[in-house]
């Protein structure tokens, strides 16, 4: 339903030729369910001269067919209601009259100035346009008029105030601007908003009046130029953010008459050339999209062509007005404008209802939409909501979720109603908290390894080195326990020996018990290792005021008193080796 697909409409309107007419050269006949068709019937006067073959009469397909006495709000009716209908539903439409000069190109676009009732398409679909948005209260619409002259394949805006004081070589030209979509956009010509039908009618005799004034008897305008007169509507729905765009182009093109090249022997041939270029690009254009899989259209041939593309097998409803002026002078051109407009008649369009979403309306309705949630809201909960949490209610919240954090009972909840402020609020400070708790962690992580990773390699070296020095201390205490054993020993023996040498004089039979067996005994290879080792690791020996300076003093109480000991003795160390070579001699 959106997307509208046909061929571009395609009306005839035969100028009035007053007393001169001459009866014969044409007949119309009208068909109210099908196509209308006009036949063009060569006088046999004219046949070998200006139509090249012999051919009598020529006949033509139309939408409708306007006569002679077909009045302006007919034409109207049939051919530019439907397509200003198409333009306030959404669509584009194009309305172009196309003829040789004086065929009424002009009289049926713009109308004439003597009689009210001749007010032409233009006038009476203006009227049209601001009666419907008058009366249409279901949308907000706003519509601009913007007044095209294409001179010479220079743009001119015809709605410039500058155009009174000024030559329309010195005004600003108006250039196409293709964005990257492929959109043409127009620089230079304004666009004039119009509140109502009086306004728009005011641009409209603005233009025509400027474009008189460019007018010469040299500089023939309104034979050379092309003039496209827009109503750009826009539309939407209330409190839609959706803005429905159309444009509708109504278009008086230049003369179609052809620059007749004379054949041999004189004679005028009827394939001749467009006076006007860009007319001859318009009709590439229209072949090329009559004909099938051709690609490539030649729009940017010409400005007009380039203004009008979306017009022409492209976005639009588009109709053609070919306006004829049949008296004996003119068949030739005659015809050639209806072949003109059959081509026309093969084109296809597609027209798209054009939405586009205003960004600005988009945030006007979405805020008015929230308000009217908050009103709803407040009436369901007999509260009015603001969208801030107050002071008081999030000391509120804090105090509750302390209580909840603290509360040990793996059933207790937190209840702080149905409102999703201070649900949300209860989960940022879950994630506060929860965050807070991390870093804390993280940084007494740091404190013991430091942050740094050679830091990290030193603790580890210490810790290493801690357990080594644990090993070696209790290694040591054995040790010592050992040899301290030993030299009470040692000591309880070089007493007992020296008791006994005293008492050798009285008997033997101590000797028996040799102190040597007791020693190898003691002195296993074990022990003796043991030993051994003890005399390696001398060097670190002395570490062990540090060692107890490391652990905080707490020197073992075996290893303290083993040291004692060791003190204690080594006072006696010269009487124990006294006793020891004693021993030794008496091996
Ligand atoms: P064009 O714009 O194609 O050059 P015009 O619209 O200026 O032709 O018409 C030439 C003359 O014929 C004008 O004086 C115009 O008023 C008159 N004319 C054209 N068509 C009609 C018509 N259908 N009824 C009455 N007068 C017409
Ligand atoms: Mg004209």
């Amino acid at each position: 339903a959106a997307m509208l697909r046909e061929t571009i409409r395609v009306f005839a309107r035969v100028k009035p030729l007053g007393r001169r007419q001459q009866a014969g050269i044409y007949s119309v006949d009208e068909d109210e369910k099908s196509l209308s068709s006009l036949e063009i019937i060569v006088p046999r006067d004219l046949a070998d001269g200006f139509i090249n073959n012999k051919r009598e009469s020529y006949e033509f397909k139309f939408q409708k067919i306007f006569d002679q006495e077909a009045k302006q709000d007919v034409v109207f009716d049939n051919l530019a209601k439907p397509v200003a209908e198409r333009v306030l539903a959404g669509y584009n439409g194009t309305i172009f009259a196309y003829g040789q000069t004086g065929s009424g190109k002009t009289f049926t676009i713009t109308g004439g100035a003597e009689r009210y009732s001749d007010r032409g398409i233009i006038p009476r679909t203006l009227s049209y346009i601001f009666d419907y948005l008058q009366k249409d209260s279901s949308k907000v619409y706003t519509a601009h008029v913007s007044y095209l002259e294409i001179y010479n394949e220079c743009g001119y805006d015809l709605l410039d105030p500058r155009h009174e004081a000024s030559r329309l070589e010195d005004l600003p030209k108006v250039t196409i601007m293709e964005d990257p979509d492929q959109n043409i956009h127009l620089k230079n010509l304004s666009l004039h908003q119009a509140t109502s039908e009086e306004e728009a009618l005011n641009l409209l005799f603005l233009g025509d009046t400027n474009r008189m004034i460019a007018e010469t008897p040299m500089n023939q305008a309104s034979t050379r130029s092309h003039c496209i007169f827009t109503i750009h509507i826009s539309s939407k729905e209330p409190g839609s953010a959706t803005l429905r765009r159309s444009k509708l182009h109504l278009v008086d093109l230049a003369g179609s008459e052809r620059v007749a090249k004379t054949g041999v022997g004189g004679h005028l041939l009827t394939e001749a050339k467009y006076i006007n270029l860009s007319l001859h690009y318009l009709e590439q254009v229209i072949i090329a999209l009559a004909e099938k899989n051709r690609s490539h259209i030649p729009y940017r041939n010409s400005m007009m062509t380039s203004v009008l593309r979306d017009s022409l097998g492209g976005n639009c409803m588009t109709t053609m007005i070919a306006t004829l002026s049949i008296d004996k002078r003119n068949i030739d051109e005659s015809i050639s404008t209806c072949r003109f407009a059959q081509r026309v008649a093969l084109i296809r369009n597609e027209a798209v209802l054009n939405d586009e979403v205003d960004p600005r309306l988009m945030i006007i309705q979405l805020k008015k939409e929230i308000q009217e949630l908050k009103d709803e809201l407040a009436l369901v909960t007999g509260k009015q909501r603001m969208s801030e949490l107050s002071q008081e209610e999030l000391l509120q919240l804090d105090e509750l979720i302390e209580t909840f954090l603290e509360d040990n009972d793996p059933d207790s909840t937190l209840d702080v109603g149905a409102d999703m402020r201070k649900i949300k609020y209860c989960f940022i400070r879950f994630k506060q908290l929860l965050n807070q708790s991390k870093i804390s962690d993280k940084n007494l992580h740091l404190e013991h390894f430091s942050e740094e990773e050679d830091t990290k390699k030193e603790a580890e070296e210490k810790l290493e080195e801690l357990k080594k020095l644990k090993e070696l201390l209790h290694q040591r205490n054995n040790e010592i326990n050992i040899l301290v054993n030993m030299i009470k020993k040692e000591k309880r023996k070089a007493q007992h020996a020296l008791f006994q040498l005293n008492a050798a004089s009285a008997g033997s039979t101590v000797l028996e018990q040799s102190p040597s067996r007791n020693l190898s005994e003691r002195w296993s290879p074990s022990d003796y290792s043991s030993l051994k080792e003890t005399i390696d690791f001398r060097p670190s020996f002395h570490r062990l005021p540090f060692l107890c300076r490391q652990t905080g003093g707490n020197m073992s109480l075996g290893c303290q008193e083993a040291f004692e000991v060791f003190k204690q003795d080594h006072a006696d160390s010269i009487t124990i080796e006294d006793h020891k070579e004693l021993l030794k001699r008496r091996w």
